[in-house]
């Protein structure tokens, strides 16, 4: 039997949530994906609440995140809008 340490604040697998862009809790805290303006995007076929990020990462829709997930370190909060359309 396989048996890893578990350090205390480091990601591993339990922290792995399928069409998250990176481990769930390695954002922000407090924030959630319902909280991120990755999570929803459009497609020929209609909206997706899977994340943006994930599809921007892998070329692929995920499955839908959720919106009580613990935000991932790819968050962006509605308070980045503005700062993104600069950017733009
Ligand atoms: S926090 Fe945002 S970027 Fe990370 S998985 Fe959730 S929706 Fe995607």
């Amino acid at each position: 039997m396989l048996r890893m340490t578990k350090i205390k604040g480091v990601p591993d697998r339990a922290n792995i949530k399928p069409g998250m862009a990176h481990y769930e809790g390695s954002g922000p805290t407090g924030r959630t994906c319902g909280d991120c303006q990755h999570r929803g995007y459009m497609v020929e076929e209609g909206r997706r609440y899977g994340c943006a990020m994930f599809y921007k990462l892998t070329g692929k829709s995920g499955p839908a995140v959720g919106r009580y997930w613990r935000a991932c370190k790819y968050f962006l909060g509605t308070e980045h809008a503005e700062t993104d359309a600069r950017r733009d």
